[in-house]
């Protein structure tokens, strides 16, 4: 069995990369994460993995026009490199390999918690933009574009504890866990979410266009480089994905530990 699902991510990151939806960094990473959390958890974490993958690629197409004004403002568009694999795989890879090592019940759940706050902040960045009103920015505390990192809305928390839900539901059928780790799961999900919301408002890098004069965390806008405005300035948004599912994803390990 292990050998097919190994097979089936090579298969599935070519296909990636054949189709753009990867680049070759992040068709070699797909591999690694997906091989590895088949060693951790079989053919069941890769499912998880393919929900929360499969879901957002879906998501990604809905409303596009609505999403153009987005892809000014976010960092990375189009196909995912090596870096956004890992801010969303990395500690999925750990708790896998961790797995595999102490047969420990709570790096399972922690491999869930972590997909489930990535599939919350996903869907929440898919399914925000397509709200009539701008988003509300946690910095400024004004209205600010749809994909500005640390603003949320009603329709954007709504896809926030929907994405968390999905994973948390989907999860427990597939792994057959109690409901109220189902609910454990969202919450962390969604913990996460809000953890994303509160870094990009608070330390991750912000430029700002010399052309356009618009903020953005493109290092490049309108083909002139962009200046730096505020934040940390190694806080890209990957750096900050990796960061806040981490820590929900570990806060959810030290409950399920000692509690
Ligand atoms: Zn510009």
């Amino acid at each position: 069995m292990l050998k097919i699902t190994i097979l089936f991510c090579l298969v599935l990151a070519l296909t990636g990369y054949r189709f753009r939806l990867l680049t070759m960094s992040g068709a070699v990473l797909t591999l690694v994460v997906g091989s590895g959390v088949s060693v951790g958890f079989g053919w069941q974490g890769l499912a998880v993995l393919l929900l929360f993958f499969g879901s957002s690629s879906l998501l990604s197409k809905v409303g596009r026009s609505k999403k153009q004004v987005v892809d000014t403002i976010v960092e990375k568009d189009g196909a995912r490199d090596g870096w956004q694999v890992l801010a969303n795989g990395g500690v999925a890879l750990f708790a896998a390999l961790a797995y595999t090592m102490t047969q420990e019940a709570s790096y399972q759940l922690l491999f869930l918690f972590v997909i489930a706050a990535s599939n919350a902040d996903t869907w929440a960045s898919e399914i925000g933009p397509l709200s009539k009103r701008d988003p509300w920015s946690l910095k400024t505390f004004r209205r600010v574009p749809a994909g500005t990192s640390g603003a949320m809305s009603v329709i954007g928390t709504i896809g926030t504890i929907a994405g968390a839900a999905f994973i948390a539901c989907t999860a427990s059928l597939i792994f057959s866990l109690p409901i109220p780790m189902a609910v454990l799961i969202t919450s962390i999900g969604v913990l996460g979410s809000l953890f994303d919301t509160i870094f990009g408002a608070t330390w991750q890098r912000v430029y700002r266009c010399s052309i356009c004069g618009e903020l953005t965390e493109k290092r490049i806008h309108h083909q002139t480089p962009t200046s730096y405005v505020s934040g940390i300035r190694i806080l890209g948004n990957d750096a900050v994905n990796f960061l806040t599912s981490g820590l929900a994803g570990g806060i959810g390990f030290i409950f399920v530990r000692f509690w």
